[in-house]
């Protein structure tokens, strides 16, 4: 079955090659699909072998253990790439660049989702995780999301208003989000452009884009900033090996060269203990955490 994959199949594949913060043990089985057919054979194997599957879109919100994933790592970027657009929607392949689908929108003079930009990640991703800023949410955009089950049948979804909640989709469960139609609004596109410019100007000036990082890491509690409640507590700029609570953005940890999932997985355990004990708020992780324990 994995013979008949026409993408990629690759064993004990690294996965610091395919997540942001540069760090993750390998994936027993890893497959780039090249279609829909390929992720449906890939399931089927997985299904076949009672094996787990996990999936990765940009690897921009993961950490991924040292001893990796056992099991069958389906990575969607660089597959599903297409993004289609009639009136004033968008149909977009899961694999498709969420930054290239925002340009593309705009030189169509279409906009609404500039204000996910900057945001790096797949349209799988992003719909997978609900990604947005407090000015909007990629959810807000979404009117159907297409999906393949575990057992190789394709399925339409069209969210309702419980269907996206903070950074999280509530998606059939084992299914692979391959594709999205959102809806867009007419705007110009000089009008769109200079609003990228300012969110990407502020986002430079705020988060620490220049080094390895998976955004943040924390949810933000109710009526509550995390990246505050860490600075509050005294841990911003705190390192373990070459793990550190950035000194620019106490939300995000970043990878100043080696570090391990071990090293970012001890820095989570001392915020959220210093936060619960100084605030009684128990921090949720933003980030997904993967892997062999
Ligand atoms: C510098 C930086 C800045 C960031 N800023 C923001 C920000 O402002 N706002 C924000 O919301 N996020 C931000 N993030 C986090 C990240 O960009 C988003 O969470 C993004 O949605 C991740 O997309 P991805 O394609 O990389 O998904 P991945 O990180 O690969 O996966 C994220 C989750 O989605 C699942 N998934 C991915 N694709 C699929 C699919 N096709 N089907 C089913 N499940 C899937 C994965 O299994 C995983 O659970 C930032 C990250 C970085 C590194």
């Amino acid at each position: 079955m994995l013979g008949e994959i026409r993408g990629e199949v690759r064993f004990k594949e690294p996965l610091s090659f395919h997540t942001s913060l540069r760090i993750g043990g390998p994936a027993d089985i890893f497959v780039v699909p090249q279609d829909v057919e390929d992720i449906r054979l890939a399931l089927g194997f997985a299904e076949r072998e009672q094996l787990p599957v996990e999936i990765v879109g940009g690897g921009n919100n993961l950490l991924v253990r040292d001893r990796g994933i056992r099991g069958v790592v389906l990575k969607l970027e660089g597959c599903l790439g297409r993004a289609d657009f009639r009136g004033e929607e968008a149909v977009a392949g899961a694999g498709v660049g969420l930054s290239a689908l925002i340009r593309e929108a705009a030189a169509l003079n279409l906009g609404g989702i500039e204000c996910l930009v900057g945001i790096p990640a797949t349209i799988g991703g992003a719909v997978a995780m609900n990604a947005g800023t407090p000015d909007g949410w990629i959810g807000d955009f979404i009117s159907a999301v297409y999906f393949l089950h575990p057992d190789g049948t394709l399925g339409e979804f069209k969210p309702n208003n419980g269907s996206f909640g903070h950074r999280a989709f509530f998606a059939p469960p084992g299914a692979v989000l391959v594709g999205a139609r959102l809806q867009l609004h007419r705007r110009p596109q000089a009008e769109i452009q200079k609003d990228m410019r300012q969110r990407l100007k502020h986002k430079k000036s705020t988060q620490p884009l220049a080094l390895a990082s998976a955004g943040c890491v924390w949810k933000n509690p109710q009526s509550e900033v995390a990246a505050r409640l860490i600075e509050k507590v005294g841990l911003k700029g705190k390192r373990h090996n070459g793990a550190e609570i950035s000194a620019k953005h106490a939300n995000f940890i970043v990878n100043r060269g080696g570090a391990t999932a071990a090293d970012i997985l001890g820095l989570m355990e001392i915020t959220r203990e210093r936060v619960q004990n100084h605030f009684g708020l128990t921090l949720e992780p933003e980030i997904r955490i993967m892997g062999d324990k």
